[in-house]
C-alpha cells in the first residue's frame, strides 16, 4: 500500500481502496486504510480538486444561463441526471438529484413523466456537488427523484457530506424537499440530523393532490401534513411548505381556508411556486398577478408568504427536461433492467404491488411510463 505522501499526492488506486471512495464514509475508509492514510485520503477527495480516477460520474454537458447552471452528468451505465446550481447574493445553491427518473410521477414535472430507471448511489449523490465549480453554501435534494424513496443511501451521502474530516458541509444549509411518504416522514423525525425540510404539497385535498401526485394516491394528505409540523416541532425548524399554483385548480377560498386552518401560528414558510414550462403542456401557468394576489389572500390569512421566482427558463431548468430525451434513448437501449435497477424504492411497495404481466416484476419497471411493461 502507498505510505500517506503518495496517498496526498496522487490518491490512491481506487481499486486499493474501494472501487467508489465517494460512496465511503469517513469510518470505513479508515477501517480499509488505517487511521493516518484513511485521515490523509479521505481529507484529498474534499479538500482538493477532484481526481478522474475517484470519479463514477463525469460532466456531459453544462448549459449556462447566467445565475443559474444546468449540469447533466452521465452516470457509468450511460444514463444522465441533472444538477442545477443557482447564484443568489446569499451564495450558491446545488440542486441535487437522487434518481434516475422517478416513480411519483407528478403532472407537471418531466421527470415524473419519464418513470422511475433506478435509484442514484451515495457515491453519485455526493459526486453532483464535488464537482460543481462554483462555491457552495446550500445543498438542495430537489432534483431528479423523490430524495426520501432512496432513503439510506441519501442518509448516508448527507453523513458524507457533512463529516467535519472532509467537506464538513454545514446540516443548517442542507434542504430535503419531499412529496412526503409518511413511512419515510416518521423515519427521518427520528434521525438525529436537523436538515431543513420542504413539503411539496400543491393542493389542500386529498382530490387535488391525488391527481397533481398520483403515485401518492392512498398517502393521507392530513397525515403527512402533520409529520411535517411534527418533524418542525421536535428539530425546532421551520418548515417551507412548497405550493405550485394552478389557476382553477388549487386556488379557491377553500385552499386558502385549509392552508390557513394548518399552518397559522405554526414555524412555517409558504413558498408559492410559478410552473417552469416542460412539454408535459398539461398545466396553466399563473401570471405575476394570480401570484400576487394568492400571496395577498394568504398573508390576510396569517400566514407566512414568499414568491419562489422561477429560474433557469432559458436552461430547461424544470426538473428533467435537460437529460429527458437522453434517457429515454439509453432506456430503450437497456430494454430490461436488471432488477437491481429497483432495489429499495419503497415506493414500488407502495404504489405498484401487481405484478407487471411482461417482466413479472411486482415493481414499476423502467417501461412502465411507455406503457410497454407494468399494466
Ligand atoms: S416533481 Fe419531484 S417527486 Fe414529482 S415527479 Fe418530479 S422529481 Fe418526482
Amino acid at each position: 500500500m502507498s505510505n500517506t505522501n503518495n496517498v496526498m499526492n496522487e490518491g490512491l488506486p481506487s481499486n486499493v481502496i474501494c472501487s467508489d471512495p465517494y460512496g465511503c464514509t469517513f469510518e470505513e475508509i479508515v477501517e480499509l486504510l488505517g487511521e493516518k492514510s484513511g485521515r490523509a485520503f479521505f481529507r484529498t477527495l474534499y479538500k482538493e480538486k477532484p481526481k478522474i480516477q475517484n470519479q463514477t460520474i463525469k460532466v456531459n454537458s453544462i448549459e449556462n444561463g447566467g445565475d443559474t447552471k444546468k449540469y447533466a452528468f452521465e452516470l457509468n451505465d450511460g444514463y444522465c441526471i441533472e444538477t442545477v446550481s443557482i447564484t443568489r447574493k446569499t451564495g450558491t445553491t446545488v440542486c441535487v438529484s437522487t434518481m434516475v427518473g422517478c416513480p411519483i410521477g407528478c403532472t407537471f414535472c418531466e421527470s415524473g413523466s419519464n418513470g422511475f430507471i433506478r435509484n442514484l448511489s451515495a457515491s453519485e449523490i455526493v459526486q453532483q456537488v464535488i464537482l460543481m465549480k462554483d462555491k457552495i453554501n446550500r445543498i438542495v435534494f430537489m432534483g431528479m427523484g423523490e430524495p426520501l424513496l432512496n432513503y439510506d443511501t441519501l442518509i448516508k451521502a448527507i453523513h458524507i457530506l457533512r463529516d467535519r474530516n472532509g467537506l464538513d458541509f454545514p446540516t443548517d444549509g442542507i434542504t430535503i424537499s419531499t412529496v412526503g411518504p409518511l413511512k419515510e416522514l416518521k423515519k427521518l423525525r427520528e434521525e438525529h440530523i436537523k436538515i431543513q425540510l420542504t413539503l411539496s404539497l400543491h393542493a389542500t385535498t386529498q382530490a387535488v393532490r391525488d391527481r397533481l401526485i398520483p403515485n401518492m394516491k392512498g398517502q393521507d394528505i392530513g397525515k403527512i401534513v402533520e409529520s411535517v409540523l411534527s418533524y418542525s416541532e421536535r428539530h425546532n425548524r421551520k418548515i417551507t411548505i412548497a405550493y405550485l399554483l394552478i389557476p382553477g385548480v388549487n386556488d379557491k377560498s377553500s385552499d386558502v381556508r385549509q392552508l390557513g386552518r394548518w399552518f397559522r401560528d405554526k414555524n412555517v414558510l409558504i413558498n408559492l411556486l410559478q410552473y417552469n414550462e416542460t412539454k408535459c403542456g398539461k398545466i396553466v401557468r399563473p401570471n405575476k398577478q394570480q401570484l400576487v394576489a394568492f400571496k395577498l389572500r394568504l398573508e390576510q390569512s396569517g400566514l407566512e408568504v414568499k414568491i419562489r421566482e422561477s429560474r433557469g427558463g432559458r436552461i430547461k431548468a424544470a426538473c428533467g427536461q435537460l437529460v429527458s430525451e437522453h434517457n429515454k434513448k439509453s432506456k430503450a437501449k437497456n430494454q430490461h433492467q436488471s432488477p437491481n435497477s429497483h432495489d429499495g424504492t419503497t415506493v414500488v411497495e407502495q404504489f405498484h404491488v401487481k405484478k407487471c404481466k411482461t417482466c413479472l416484476q411486482k415493481e414499476s419497471c423502467a417501461l412502465r411510463a411507455s406503457g410497454k411493461h407494468c399494466q
